[in-house]
């Protein structure tokens, strides 16, 4: 197993992944960007800023907390959440967001723009900017906007303008080429809030430091309440934000496993699910290089899950460098499992999971099955289930599953 660099090198890459696709339009803001990320790491100001941020407004640190009631149904490894839904806004995504519009500040840029695909990032990027006073723009793609109407309604309430996107599959990837098409003419005074840890470098690097608090907290929480590391730390994967935030840090400890869980989606077919990892190949897309759903033809796939944040046919470069180093094991979780979760975490717990972590939900409960009671498995909450429920209803009626009935 060979130890990687935790920066990429001086071109953006992770072995063989990352780097920079993009037009030169745009590698002038790219290095300024990387610039100022750089100086704000060694800026006591810029960092005593954010601290106080992620403290008061997003509301860190948030809780692991213990699962009793799923645990003693399984009867196997004790399953622990990290509690990324308690965070504003309700999902992991606040963590960056208001970091980069720290950053977008200090580079004079007050206009905003964003691209979203379940409407978190959406929601997030609205909420950051609403806060500093910056103008948002946020690109989505017509069928999330359907799928997820009460987070456009979020948005608009805290002043963003939301951009229906209609082309393509009408999802994440189309809303990520309107907003980079934006980027292209706006430049000079925009930034553009990436979502995950995905496009050209910095961003895959610089979007998974502002979520490693998920990971340096994981471990102080763990050792403290637990009183050991987890044996085992389980997210999901979309563009990869979330599971590079509660990974990262753990990559110190090799002892601890790692897995990573795509959208599986309803089959293994082209266009049946978001599983990159499992199905992919080594390409570009938005503007780095890493694994990506591919035709024949190596045109970018349709891709399929019940998750509006899942359903993206790429993946964080770093994640791509992790999966051959054999660091992260990938694997995939299908609608059907990711909806049992959903309603499992729900009935037993009392807490509603984002449909995406319910992938990762629905892998940690057949793991932990298969485990020893001393065994520890940490799940990142990555969000609530709040704007997912008229999706979910609708779904559970589709599968006979509805609860109650
Ligand atoms: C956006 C989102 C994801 C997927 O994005 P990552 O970058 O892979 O983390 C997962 N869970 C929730 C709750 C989200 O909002």
């Amino acid at each position: 197993m060979s130890l990687l660099p935790t920066q990429p090198d001086s071109s953006g890459a992770f072995g063989d992944f990352g780097g920079r696709y993009v037009p030169e339009t745009i590698i002038a803001a790219l290095d300024q960007l990387e610039q100022e990320w750089n100086a704000s790491r060694s800026d006591d100001q810029f960092q005593l800023e954010l601290a106080a941020l992620l403290k008061d407004y997003v509301g860190r640190s948030t809780p692991i907390t213990f699962c009793p009631n799923l645990t003693s149904d399984i009867g196997g490894a004790a399953i622990w959440l990290k509690r990324e839904d308690l965070a504003h806004t309700g999902a992991h995504k606040i963590n960056n967001t208001i970091a980069q519009a720290l950053l977008a500040i200090r580079m004079g840029k007050k206009r905003i723009i964003a691209e979203t695909g379940a409407g978190q990032h959406g929601v997030a990027t609205a909420t950051a900017c609403a806060r500093f006073g910056l103008e948002c723009e946020v690109y989505m793609g017509a069928e999330d906007v359907r799928r997820q109407a009460l987070n456009v309604f979020r948005m608009k309430l805290m002043g963003a303008k939301v951009h229906v996107v209609e082309d393509g599959s009408r999802t994440l990837k189309d809303a990520t080429n309107a907003a980079m098409r934006d980027w292209m003419g706006s430049v000079e005074h925009t930034h553009y809030i990436i979502g995950s840890v995905v496009g050209p470098h910095p961003f895959p690097a610089m979007v998974r430091d502002f979520q490693s608090v998920i990971g340096r907290e994981t471990i102080s929480q763990s050792l403290e309440t637990i009183g050991k590391l987890p044996d085992c730390v389980v997210a999901c994967v979309g563009g990869g934000s979330n599971a590079a935030g509660i990974f990262h840090p753990f990559l110190e400890h090799p002892e601890v496993e790692l897995i990573g869980i795509e959208a599986g989606g309803r089959g293994e077919g082209e266009g049946d699910h978001a599983a990159t990892m499992s199905h992919g190949a080594p390409g570009v897309l938005h503007g780095s290089r890493s694994y990506v759903l591919q035709d024949s033809d190596g045109q970018t796939s349709t891709v399929h899950s019940c998750s509006a944040g899942l359903d993206y046919p790429g993946v964080g470069p770093e994640h791509a460098a992790w999966h051959v180093s054999g660091q992260v094991t990938y694997r995939s979780v299908t609608d059907e499992a990711a909806l049992k979760a959903f309603c499992q975490l729900s009935e037993r717990e009392g807490i509603m999971p984002a449909l995406e972590t319910s992938h990762a939900l629905a892998a940690a409960v057949e793991l932990a099955a298969g485990r020893s009671s001393d065994e520890v498995l940490m799940v990142n909450l990555s969000g609530r289930g709040d704007k997912d429920v008229t999706e979910a209803q609708r779904l559970l009626e589709d599968h006979d599953m509805l609860p109650g009935s």
